[in-house]
């Protein structure tokens, strides 16, 4: 290892987006320390790096300080999933709160760059459409997608606080809905529900008559936007996502297509304040770190099916 190697801290690097980041800082070279509670990550993601010099992976908790000497912190920790995140929403908050002040206050005394895994839940329910960065949001203080949402509101706040008191270097990612290999199969999240549920040959749950829309990015774009926006001089919040926007219906369509076409949908009730429209407006993005999606949507699809059938038993 030279002295002049990049070290980096991932924190919830064993959960999905986490473990892709490490495979792409692993690829390059780079030294990584990994920490996760292992609420919703896995050891299988991070298996192929064990025994590598150049890796560590440490069991522990944001909500509680530690001391890493790294260069750069990608703040992930926190469960992503509704159905994960609201199982216990107090420690969510925590994780958002306490977690991004931990790793804050590292990245103060040991002088690194810290980015953050906020998200497009920070806009709530949006007036606007596409959502761009300047648009400040409509989130209630109180729902049950509360303890996501203002959690990672405060998260960006505490940042932003952080870089005017102590000239702590931020980025902000506001990373819209994201899907891939590496989603757990209980995840609850829609496009790995559909596909799991397509291969047990069982109904695909439709929440609400299904109108409401997403723009659905693969996970290889993602990871490369955050790479990216991690290596520019760029501090303010950056939308990151596909723009491709897709009703949840077509979506079933299109995974049964792909799947079982003689599958049937079952209708559900809507979770509360859930988002009726959801599309990133990327401009940014393009201007200023020259990023924008590559994989299409049924490419990715297909990845992420053949994953899940690999994994089935
Ligand atoms: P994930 O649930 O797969 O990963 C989260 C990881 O954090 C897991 O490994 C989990 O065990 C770990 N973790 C949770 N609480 C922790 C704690 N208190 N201490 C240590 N580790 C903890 O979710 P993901 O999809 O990989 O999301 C990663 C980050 O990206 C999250 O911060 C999420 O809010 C953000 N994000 C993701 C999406 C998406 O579509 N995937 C969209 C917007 C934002
Ligand atoms: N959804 C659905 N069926 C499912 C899971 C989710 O219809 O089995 C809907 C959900 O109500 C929401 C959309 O799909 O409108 C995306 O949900 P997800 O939990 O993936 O992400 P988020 O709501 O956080 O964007």
């Amino acid at each position: 290892m030279s002295n002049n190697q990049i070290r980096n801290l991932v924190t919830g690097g064993a959960g999905f987006l986490g473990s892709h980041l490490v495979d792409k800082l692993m690829s390059k070279g780079q030294e990584v320390v990994c920490i996760d509670n292992f609420f919703t990550g896995r050891k299988r993601n991070l298996e192929k790096w064990f025994g590598n010099p150049n890796f560590e992976l440490i069991r522990h908790d944001i909500t509680e300080p530690i001391l890493v000497e790294v260069d750069r912190i990608w703040h992930l920790a926190c469960p992503a999933s509704p159905i994960q995140y609201q199982s216990n929403p107090i420690k969510t908050a925590k994780t958002s709160f306490l977690g991004t002040y931990n790793m804050l206050g590292l990245a103060r005394r040991v002088k690194a760059r810290m980015l953050l895994a906020s998200t497009s839940e920070i806009y709530g329910d949006p007036e606007i459409h596409p959502q761009s960065e300047d648009y400040r949001g409509n989130v209630s203080t109180i729902g049950t997608r509360s303890c996501y949402d203002e959690g990672k509101r405060i998260a960006e706040t505490l940042c932003y606080d952080y870089e005017r008191m102590h000239n702590t270097e931020i980025r902000v990612a506001r990373i819209f809905n994201t899907y891939g290999p590496r989603m757990l199969n209980n995840d609850g999240r829609v496009v790995s529900n559909f596909i799991v549920q397509a291969l047990k040959k069982e109904p695909l749950t439709i929440y609400g008559d299904g109108s409401q829309t997403r723009s659905f990015c693969y996970v290889s774009d993602l990871i490369d936007g955050l790479y990216k926006l991690m290596n520019s001089n760029f501090s303010k919040p950056m939308n990151l996502g596909n723009p491709e926007e897709i009703t949840i219906k077509k979506l079933s369509y299109k995974i049964k297509e792909k799947i079982n076409p003689n599958l049937e949908l079952k209708l559900k009730d809507l979770p509360e304040d859930d988002p009726r429209r959801r599309k990133p407006d990327i401009s940014l993005a393009k201007e200023i770190i020259n990023w924008s999606p590559v994989i299409d949507f049924d490419q990715g699809l297909e990845n992420t099916i053949n994953y899940f059938k690999k994994f089935e038993n």
